[in-house]
């Protein structure tokens, strides 16, 4: 069962939905905290302003095996983020500003629309700075039969305020791990906080989900899963990451150590991201998981596999 089915029949949901509401007046979804009146339609860093706005949703496969299963999982995307990372893979959407607005019932739609196709979850990418909109859109799709686990997919620049308004909401978090070094996470992402902020986020993320739950079809019920995209010459600082996790977290953690980096968008005028990472850089930042004593990698041995086939 989903988790904020519980907080809807105590009657909490709207509570939560009114203190997330209450963050846009001044705004402070986020850890930018840019103090606009998004009520009234004030844009932020984010660029977004009242409503939220969605570029594609629907069955996706692509994700991670546990969130897949045999159906897919249903993926939103969000328009906008609050990060401008320079190598931004679906940069068209998060920083150009493709997709169309959405209000609370058109949202809640879409919601339903995705359980109606079988999928297995909603996956909700990018939502940190529409927090307070997917919870109003939450509580409409709920009453309407809304039933299946939420997956709050983000760039993991989230704030614990918010976070805990989710607490009880969010079934399984899954956020990014950029950087562990404030010098490169200023330079290649706009935000030199980045990393004390994601840690804090991913403490409070684990604290309310724990280890990542699957059933017995394999498929994600509860819990956290931390993605990492490894970059070349280490400049995701792997090593401080996976250490991080597994001394403060859990040693059961699940992550994907992701080898998929290509340059795009503004990457290709700086010369340290201008190319892929080599399978040593791959090989490495998985050894450097191990080694600190995490043993949940998403497709490591396939990724392995592939890469030595691919030599
Ligand atoms: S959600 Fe947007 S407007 Fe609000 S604090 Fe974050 S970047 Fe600023």
């Amino acid at each position: 069962m989903a988790a904020y089915l519980g907080l809807y029949r105590s009657g909490k949901l709207r509570e939560r939905v009114e203190a997330a509401m209450s963050l846009l007046e001044n705004c402070s979804v986020c850890p930018r905290k840019c103090g606009v009146n998004r009520l009234a339609c004030e844009v932020g860093k984010c660029l977004t302003a009242c409503e939220a706005m969605v570029s594609s949703y629907g069955p996706h496969f692509g994700e991670e095996a546990p969130l897949v299963g045999r159906n897919g999982s249903g993926t939103i995307f969000f328009t906008n983020c609050n990060l401008r990372c320079q190598f931004c893979q679906n940069y068209s959407i998060s920083q150009l500003g493709e997709g169309e607005k959405v209000d609370k019932e058109e949202l809640a739609h879409v919601m339903l629309s995705i359980q109606a196709k079988g999928c297995h979850n909603v996956n909700l990418v990018s939502p940190t700075h529409v927090v307070p909109q997917i919870l109003e859109a939450l509580e409409i799709a709920v009453e309407s039969g809304l039933h299946l686990p939420l997956v709050y997919n983000s760039g993991g620049y989230d704030s614990v305020e918010t976070l805990r308004i989710l607490d009880g909401i969010v079934d399984i978090y899954m956020p990014d791990m950029k950087y562990d070094d404030e010098e490169t996470a200023g330079e290649l992402s706009g935000i030199e906080s980045y990393p004390s902020i994601n840690k804090a986020a991913v403490r409070e993320m684990h604290r309310q989900v724990g280890d990542l739950e699957v059933d017995e079809e394999g498929v994600a019920q509860r819990g956290l899963l931390v993605r990492h995209l490894v970059l070349p010459y280490g400049l995701a600082g792997t090593k401080g990451i996976v250490n991080f996790l597994s001394r403060e977290i859990s040693l059961n953690t699940y992550i994907n150590i992701m080898d998929q980096y290509h340059p795009c968008y503004k990457a290709f005028q700086i010369p340290s991201l201008a190319r892929r990472i080599s399978p040593v850089e791959l090989h490495e930042a998985l050894s450097l998981a191990r080694e600190a004593g995490l043993s949940r990698l998403d497709k490591a041995r396939s990724i392995e596999n592939l890469r030595i086939r691919s030599e």
